[in-house]
């Protein structure tokens, strides 16, 4: 991806931990790195394709002279997530904030903190089959939409499978979505129980009867093997009911591991059936 810098501009703000900070204020430099596509702007020379950098700039000094934190990790954090959700075409931003008046009794030359964030593509399961099984999908797709940072970007047709894992129970309605989010892999698990509680799931069975299911089958091409989280979930390449409503969203996507694509698994999971 391509970069646009800004470096070190100066702004008169009141974040630190000691009270006569938050009332003096101080000098503060924040730095930006934009990772945007800059190709269509090089070949157009139209701005509108590109970032503009001044009401980049503009939007960063009004933000830190605007609040007032304890931290500079907070400081750039919340204006990370601003500027994320808010400036079209910025997949990633790297800031860095420093301070170099801190109050620290030292003659340091400055200090500061650093972080890079960004647009995670993520797809997510969905599965239902208790009550209105296609309200708790729609419910579902529509609040993790709501959630701060996340942005639904495609989502399959419902599909109704016959139930796993040996349990007697009522078929379920499968489904997949694809999103766009800010949040980290275990973020977004958190986020998803969430939702899945307010659905009134219960777990009394494992395997068994659920008002709803929500998994995270991919997050960009992470593996996370976690004892509590495991990415790309485990058992995708097994199910049907993940695979079939996913390769209608994203058929040649690859599992980051195997290097398969959505299709093939399918494909070698129904021919497995008729053997
Ligand atoms: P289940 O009852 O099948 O929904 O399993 C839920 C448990 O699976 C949760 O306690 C999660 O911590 C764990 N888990 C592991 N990997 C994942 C994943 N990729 N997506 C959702 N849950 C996961």
């Amino acid at each position: 991806m391509d970069r646009i810098y800004i470096k070190r501009l100066e702004v008169f703000a009141k974040h630190g931990v000691f009270p006569e900070e938050n009332v003096l204020g101080q000098k503060f430099l924040i730095s930006a790195v934009l990772h945007t596509d800059v190709r269509a702007a090089g070949k157009t020379d139209d701005l509108k394709k590109s970032i503009h950098y001044g009401e980049v700039s503009h939007m960063m000094k009004e933000y830190l002279e605007g609040h007032t934190f304890a931290l500079l990790e907070r400081a750039v954090e919340t204006l990370a997530e601003k500027m994320l959700l808010e400036i079209p075409g910025l997949w990633e931003v790297e800031l860095e904030l420093e301070k170099p008046w801190a109050p620290i009794g030292l003659p340091l030359e400055t200090v500061s903190v650093a972080i890079r964030r960004g647009w995670h593509r993520a797809y997510i399961a969905l599965g239902s089959n208790m009550g209105q099984r296609e309200e708790y999908l729609k419910m579902a797709v529509d609040r993790i939409g709501q959630i701060r940072g996340c942005q639904v970007e495609r989502v399959s047709s419902f599909l109704s499978t016959a139930p796993y894992g040996g349990v007697e129970q009522d078929d379920f309605l499968n489904g997949c979505m694809q999103i766009r989010t800010l949040l980290t892999p275990r973020e977004l698990l958190d986020a998803l129980q969430g939702i899945e509680r307010e659905a009134g799931r219960e777990r009394k069975v494992h395997w068994g009867p659920r008002t709803l299911d929500l998994d995270i089958i991919f997050y960009d091409r992470e593996v996370v093997d976690e004892e509590d989280l495991q990415i790309p979930h485990i058992e995708m390449q097994k199910r049907d009911f993940v695979l079939l409503p996913l390769r209608e969203i994203a058929p040649y996507l690859r599992h980051p591991v195997t290097g398969k694509t959505v299709s093939e698994m399918a494909e070698e999971l129904t021919q497995h059936y008729v053997m």
